[in-house]
């Protein structure tokens, strides 16, 4: 292989550009939603416009469909192979076709599948960014690349990604062979801004238990009993509090903090958190540390269902049980399971006054920390580099995306790079999704960059 400079494969990219924008543009009309159903017509139609983009770059695209686990048929995925030289390293390029529905087009500005680019420099459009984005990025790749491609490529993009992949991991267990690579680069996921590239660095996993507090054998009467007896709410109320010190960090033995995989780049604006999440105004944060850290990668309980009597009809009772459930955020790297019986262990030992305390465990979701040290990684911040023409702020992620451990769960030896051409500004999920068109221009220049340095 040759080596392609910067510059040649740039004015590849732009010479390109209006073929990107088209695909992406028709991948949008396609209305790709598999919340109305995964196996349906318009998801075959949506795999085989994939497969005959991802063709035309020499990929040897082909649908096939998915089993559920149950048996029954699954989604259309698109899955393939370019193989240039079976002794250079390969690649899996994994996206998703699938996209988000429209519950409610009035609340978008423009028709939520007819692309349509604004102003502001933004491709509008259901898809356009999540994962349509994604697709865009490989395609545009490749295509830059073209015969001067130095890795083997082999492509997943899936059909289910927004309904929770449910034939995930029976499919790729299915294709082991076929999907075995030294890395995997993920597009669906985003940069710090249009401007600041990241790769996404960290998932926290998740794990919940339903608590329930006893104090009496049946209600009494408050007026009777009140004073040497506390209702249950009010020890079930204790019995989270228990959980926190006096900074609002939680003090729970064998649950796992950890700080930002790779080091901290830039940490998040408390201005910014507060007006996206409305925060009261005299409210303090809770917990220590960076602010990326508390979101990222420390714990994070939270009480998702509470069972007390209503307020309207409540009268002079001592409640004698009450149930409440936690959802709990663990550290990246933590087993959730060891982290829900340390949370369980904590929650029985800390049984206000003597009250009985049962944990019932719920399920659990890994987490997922990247590799920073990895040759991968290294090559990946260098091509966001030079493809943004500044350094990357990495980024890790509050919440989960439930296939990214179960693949490198499948592939432990595989590197993953997570990467995407979302923003903040890109409404994934949200009405009004669009895309960065610029970010995504370099996003297309990172991706090949990426492709020619792991050649190497
Ligand atoms: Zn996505």
């Amino acid at each position: 292989m040759a080596d392609i400079t910067t510059d040649e494969l740039r004015s590849r990219i732009d010479e390109d550009w209006p073929r990107v924008v088209d695909a992406l543009s028709e991948k949008i009309a396609l209305g790709s939603v598999s919340a109305k159903g995964i196996t349906g017509g318009h998801m075959k139609r949506s795999a085989e416009f994939v497969a005959d983009l991802l063709g035309k770059e020499g990929v040897d695209a082909r649908v096939v469909q998915s089993s559920n686990p149950d048996g029954t048929p699954g989604a259309w995925e698109v899955v393939g192979s370019r193989i240039v030289d079976p002794k250079a390293p390969t690649v899996l390029l994994y996206a998703h076709h699938d996209v988000q529905p429209v519950p409610d087009p009035s609340e978008w500005d423009t028709d939520p599948f007819v692309a349509t680019a604004k102003d502001d420099g933004r491709l509008y459009g259901r898809g356009s960014a999540d994962d349509g984005g994604g697709i865009a990025i490989h395609s545009g790749a490749l295509h830059a690349l073209g015969d001067d491609l130095g890795v083997n490529i082999k492509v997943f993009i899936e059909g289910e990604e927004e309904m929770g992949s449910p034939s995930f991991i029976p499919f790729i267990e299915a294709h082991r062979d076929e999907f075995a690579s030294d890395v995997i680069i993920v597009a669906d996921s985003g940069n710090w801004s249009a401007e600041i590239p990241s790769l996404t660095t960290s998932l926290r996993g998740n794990t919940c238990v339903d608590v329930t507090v006893r104090v009496l054998g049946h209600p009494v009467h408050s007026g009777q009993f009140g004073g040497p007896i506390l209702d249950a709410n009010t020890l079930a109320s204790m019995l989270i509090a228990s959980m926190y010190d006096e900074n609002g960090s939680l003090v729970v033995p064998g649950v796992a903090s950890e700080e930002p995989v790779g080091g901290l780049q830039r940490d998040l604006d408390e201005a910014s958190l507060r007006a996206d999440a409305a925060v009261v105004d005299g409210y303090r944060l809770a917990g220590a540390d960076s602010l990326a850290s508390r979101l990222w990668t420390k714990p994070s309980v939270t009480v998702i269902g509470f069972d007390a009597h209503p307020v309207d009809g409540s009268f002079n009772v001592i409640a004698d049980s009450a149930r409440f459930r936690l959802s709990m955020r663990t550290a990246p790297n933590q087993n959730p399971a060891e982290a829900q019986r340390a949370l369980a262990d904590f929650l029985v030992a800390h049984a206000p006054f003597g009250a009985e305390v049962s944990v019932e465990p719920l399920e659990n979701g890994q987490g997922w920390a990247m590799d920073p040290d990895s040759a991968a990684v290294r090559d990946a911040e260098e091509a966001l580099a030079e493809a943004f023409g500044t350094e990357p702020a990495n980024k890790g992620e509050g919440g989960s995306i439930p296939f990214i451990p179960e693949l490198q769960r499948i592939f432990p030896g595989a590197q993953v790079l997570v990467t995407g051409p979302e923003d903040p500004k890109a409404n994934a999920h949200s009405p009004n999704e669009s895309i960065d068109l610029a970010s995504l221009r370099k996003n297309i220049l990172a991706e090949a960059l990426i492709l020619t340095k792991l050649a190497k």
